[in-house]
């Protein structure tokens, strides 16, 4: 009797793992995995970049407020990295937050930035990096006006605007 209580304990412990071996073949990766990282060298991003855009995007500068191209931009369209091309901010989610520079209430989609806590200058923000060339682009806040609650603060100087 108590061997055949062992046989059904592990009859049962193997049935489980069968299971979950079955369930973890089917669990999907985050999207975030499918974006085609970019990874270019310090010199090699100075050859691509503009001097200002080399301090904001790689060495995570800030562009004085007021005085970026796209602060006053109302023009439809999509705002791409200057660095690498990846669509990150529609035109329509684009508001004047009166903070001095471009102003989004939310990305194309949540996988093409990443988030990362930043404690400098002794504030703490969520800075946004462009996921697949990790350039600097600005901070999230969550003060914003739309549904998002979200307000993206980034410099002119990461982005380049398409029609
Ligand atoms: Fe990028």
């Amino acid at each position: 009797m108590k061997n055949i209580f062992l046989l059904i304990i592990s009859f049962g412990l193997i049935s489980c793992n069968g299971i979950s071996q079955d369930n973890s073949t089917t669990i999907k990766k985050p999207e975030t995995t499918m974006i085609d990282k970019i990874e270019k060298s310090d010199d090699e991003w100075k050859k691509v970049l503009s001097p200002e855009q080399y301090e904001v995007l790689r060495e995570k500068g800030t562009e004085m407020p007021y005085s970026g191209k796209y602060y006053l931009h109302k023009e439809k369209g999509i705002y791409v990295c200057a660095a690498c091309g990846s669509e990150l901010f529609r035109s329509d989610t684009k508001f004047d937050a009166g903070c001095g520079w471009p102003s989004f209430s939310d990305v194309v989609d949540s996988t093409k930035v990443v988030y990362t806590k930043d404690k400098s200058h002794g504030m703490i923000r969520t800075e946004i990096t462009c996921a697949k060339c990790g350039g600097h682009l600005g901070h999230v806040f969550d003060d914003g006006p739309a549904l998002s609650g979200l307000r993206y603060c980034i410099n002119s100087v990461s982005l380049e605007f398409k029609k």
